[in-house]
């Protein structure tokens, strides 16, 4: 995390962020969109603020929102939940993420993910003491080896972290990849972490959440966020499910992190969380549009690319284009195209940057006229 002259380096969003800005390319990097969400949750914050709701929530979040993601859970997986034990309201799946993490971990115990993975991850197993260890995913269909599964989680296996969809390869992972995870977890008696938040954003089918696979339930922290659902990534709104002894434990790390936040924003998550099926069915399939828009655009340029079942990005292969190293690509692209991608390398371990080093993420979540735009600045570069 510390650059060589000792100052923390930015996340590699943040920097491609103002390298965008800098340039005035179109930003692919970032994953967060450019049209907002629903009209009725963002009128639920307005009318929150107006009516005065904009004191400290209390410390699991409020009421109402425990008991929307409740219900959530009960309407789309058929999880049981109980709203006052077993839901932590958080600032993002960020601090849920670092609030599990740094509860969990203890100096010296392994963490296990899958490489490449959300740069979150590292940073806080590092910030935890923890050992991080990782099962490969490769480029294009990034399906890990059940091998490698076995050879990784062990007896000094904490916490096994999965991200389903994941970010950065927009893959889902199969039913007999998560069974596999379950059956390791309850062998080495590992808690499950599992990074839900981009659940209502699958193209192909229906999400799968590891907490509704026997066994899995009594020892899952499920992680999701009102960011991606409603496009609200601003808004900082996430949550966890997991079992009330594990949010007891979280809550305890969670309270001087960020105590508490968005108290106007909860109820209107709240609502969101109720919608009819049909909004959450029209925002994926707007987004699908988006996936196909570029993945032609991304291939017409010359590209490799990857087709994601779900979430924001495209990983694509620079490497048909003559760019062997996609960091050096991506300082250069917005010069080059106008464009902005996000190096895959910045999703996994320095020492491991080999097979991915050609590789490129590019959002989607963007309106289908700049993706045409980018698409065509991209096909310049043949
Ligand atoms: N997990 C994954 C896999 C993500 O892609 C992101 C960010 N988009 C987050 C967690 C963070 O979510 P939030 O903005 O709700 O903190
Ligand atoms: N999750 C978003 C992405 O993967 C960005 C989050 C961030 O900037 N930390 O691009």
């Amino acid at each position: 995390l510390l650059a060589a002259d000792g100052s923390i380096a930015s996340t590699i969003f943040a920097e491609m962020s103002a390298l965008a800005t800098a340039s005035g390319a179109i930003n692919l990097g970032q994953g967060f969109p450019d049209e907002d969400g629903p009209i009725e949750v963002l009128d639920a914050a307005r009318a929150a603020i107006a009516e005065g709701v904009n004191q400290y929530p209390p410390g699991m979040g409020m009421p109402v929102l425990r008991e929307a993601i409740a219900r959530h859970q009960r309407r789309w997986y058929g999880i049981e939940v109980d709203a006052a034990s077993e839901v932590l309201v958080t600032a993002g799946a960020t601090e849920a993420l670092a609030a599990t993490i740094l509860a969990l971990v203890d100096d010296g115990d392994e963490v296990v993910t899958f490489e490449p993975s959300y740069d979150a991850y590292a940073a806080l197993i590092a910030r935890a003491g923890g050992v991080h260890r990782t099962v490969p995913l490769a480029f294009p269909d990034w399906r890990p080896d059940p091998d490698d599964l076995e050879r990784v989680v062990g007896p000094r296996t904490r916490l096994i972290i999965v991200n389903t969809p994941h970010n950065p390869t927009g893959a889902v992972f199969d039913a007999r990849t998560l069974a596999h995870l379950v059956r390791l977890a309850e062998r080495h008696d590992a808690v499950i972490v599992t990074d839900e938040v981009y659940e209502h954003l699958v193209f192909e089918g229906r999400h799968t959440p590891i907490a509704t696979l026997p066994g899995a339930r009594e020892r899952t922290v499920t992680i999701s966020s009102g960011g991606k659902t409603f496009s609200t990534t601003g808004w900082k709104v996430g949550w966890l499910v997991a079992p009330a002894p594990l949010v007891t434990a979280i809550l305890a790390v969670k309270q001087y992190l960020t105590y508490v936040n968005g108290a106007p924003f909860q109820p209107a998550i709240a609502l969101g969380l109720d919608l009819p099926d049909a909004v959450f069915a029209d925002a994926a399939a707007a987004l699908a549009t988006k996936r196909d828009v570029l993945a032609a655009g991304l291939t017409a340029a010359g590209f490799e690319i990857s087709i994601p079942s779900a979430g924001y990005f495209i990983v694509a292969d620079a490497a048909p284009l003559g760019f062997d190293d996609a960091a050096e690509f991506c300082r250069r692209l917005p010069h080059l195209a106008g464009v902005v991608g996000v190096p895959v390398s910045a999703f996994v371990h320095p020492d491991r940057r080999a097979a991915t080093r050609s590789l490129v993420r590019f959002a989607f979540c963007k309106r289908l006229d700049v993706l045409q735009e980018a698409s065509a600045r991209l096909a310049m570069l043949g």
